[in-house]
């Protein structure tokens, strides 16, 4: 493979999480190349803004204060301020099956927000925005179609034949990630057997800033605050999980049934619902690599975990994986070791499996126990719910957990 072009590291999947990566290892000084399959044009020209119609992307992210502080850190969230984005100062979670409830602030936390709502496709813009200042190879609007390994040496083959080599390969190719399975990194996965459906509305009442979760035996409902150019504060992004024969039910739906159902799954915390975009529905799939690493690569972000999406948490561990793979770089880069050094290789994992895997068992849990139908669990989760609510360092402590803030 001599007539590979070559890098020190290859990153794969310039989405939210790899588009993060390449930049950060680059401003650490390795020769960078990011393999994108989508084509990035499309992607960085302005966005048409958000008026009256549903112009928002229904794929949005709750990102954490510890993301927001990542992406800074990285020259890229000036970009998103820019843009359209939503603080949130409250997040209000109950049981539609009784009477508990909780409720967080950013004030009791002595914060400004618990996090910010932005839509996927402006975080990823602001990256591709801060890439093309950087010293980073965008290969763009080409599959990776093979993965080589010769020697010390590995890379990729692109769909145009073209072959790309490095010392490290950084797999963030998503989900259903080729280069994982290229590298024999087997997962422990399920399904369960829940589908979760997308789609912005507007509601006749404010949001008021507050991410509200509205949990019932089939599936957490949430409605996540959006904010459009001109502050409107009527515009949310709901993620609707429900099991999946009552998904589709959903989905067949005509737009003001639809609507209607969605409003009393709200119990009319926001007043009447409107659907304004498409709606979409994704298959629930727990995944989680066993290994994140092998000769030469790393697993980061949905490559190596996918999260029920009930406490918004998938793109902030692709985050801490991110920012954790960085800081072992920077290691190897001061001690002028391999980027693909395994010991190297070894801390990373060790810093991120643990927590990717308490979190994932958290939000098993979670969601084991609102499906519970029986009466005593009920009993006991409303009351918990009550008494948590009561509880103020404990409570502070599970929202700085959320919040991304125990985890430096
Ligand atoms: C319904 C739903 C709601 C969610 N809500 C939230 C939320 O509120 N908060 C939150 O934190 N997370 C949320 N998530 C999860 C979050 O969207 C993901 O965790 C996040 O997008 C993962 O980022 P990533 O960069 O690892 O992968 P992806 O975003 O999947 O990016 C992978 C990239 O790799 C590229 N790629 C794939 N294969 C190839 C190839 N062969 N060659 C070249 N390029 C390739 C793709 O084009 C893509 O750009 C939600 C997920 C779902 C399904």
């Amino acid at each position: 493979m001599s007539d590979a072009s070559n890098f020190d590291i290859l990153v794969v999947g310039g989405g939210l999480v790899g588009s993060a990566a390449a930049l950060g290892l680059s401003q650490q000084g390795w020769r960078v190349g990011l393999v994108e399959s989508q084509s990035t044009k499309a992607l960085t020209e302005p966005l048409a803004p958000a008026g009256s119609v549903g112009e928002f992307e229904p794929r949005v992210s709750a990102l954490s204060i510890a993301s927001q502080q990542l992406l800074e850190s990285l020259g890229a969230w000036a970009g998103i301020a820019a843009e359209r984005h939503c603080p949130y100062q409250t997040m209000t979670v109950w049981d539609g099956d009784g009477t508990g409830r909780i409720q967080f602030s950013a004030a009791e936390l002595g914060a400004d927000s618990l996090g910010v709502i932005v839509e996927n496709r402006i975080v990823v813009r602001a990256l591709m925005l801060a890439l093309a200042d950087s010293e980073v190879e965008l290969i763009d609007g080409v599959n990776v179609a093979g993965w080589w390994q010769e020697g010390g040496r590995r890379g990729v083959r692109l769909d145009d034949d073209r072959l790309l080599g490095a010392e490290l390969v950084v797999a963030a190719d998503g989900p259903n990630s080729r280069l994982r399975q290229w590298a024999g990194l087997p997962t422990r996965e399920w399904d369960y057997d829940q589908q979760a459906i997308v789609c912005t509305v507007r509601t006749t009442q404010s949001h008021r800033h507050t991410a509200w979760q509205r949990f019932s035996q089939t599936g957490p409902l949430a409605f996540l605050p959006l904010c459009n150019e001109q502050g409107d504060s009527h515009f949310c992004s709901i993620v609707w999980s429900q099991d999946t024969a009552e998904a589709r039910r959903l989905m067949a739906l005509d737009e003001g049934s639809f609507a209607s159902e969605l409003e009393s799954a709200i119990e009319r915390e926001l007043g009447a619902v409107e659907v304004v975009s498409d709606r979409f529905a994704f298959p629930l799939r727990q995944r989680h690599a066993k290994t994140y690493i092998a000769d030469g690569i790393a697993l980061v972000g949905d490559a190596a975990h996918t999260i029920h999406p009930l406490a918004g948490q998938g793109a902030n561990l692709g985050y801490s994986d991110a920012r954790a793979l960085l800081q072992e770089l920077a290691r190897a880069r001061k001690a002028a070791l391999s980027p693909a050094d395994p010991s190297i290789l070894a801390r990373y994992q060790r810093r991120r499996k643990g927590e990717n895997l308490s979190m994932m068992a958290a939000m098993e849990g979670f969601k084991q126990l609102f499906a519970a139908d029986e009466l005593p669990v009920r009993w006991l989760r409303n009351t918990g719910m009550r008494w948590l609510d009561r509880m103020g360092p404990i409570k502070q402590r599970i929202a700085a957990q959320a919040m991304g803030l125990n985890r430096h």
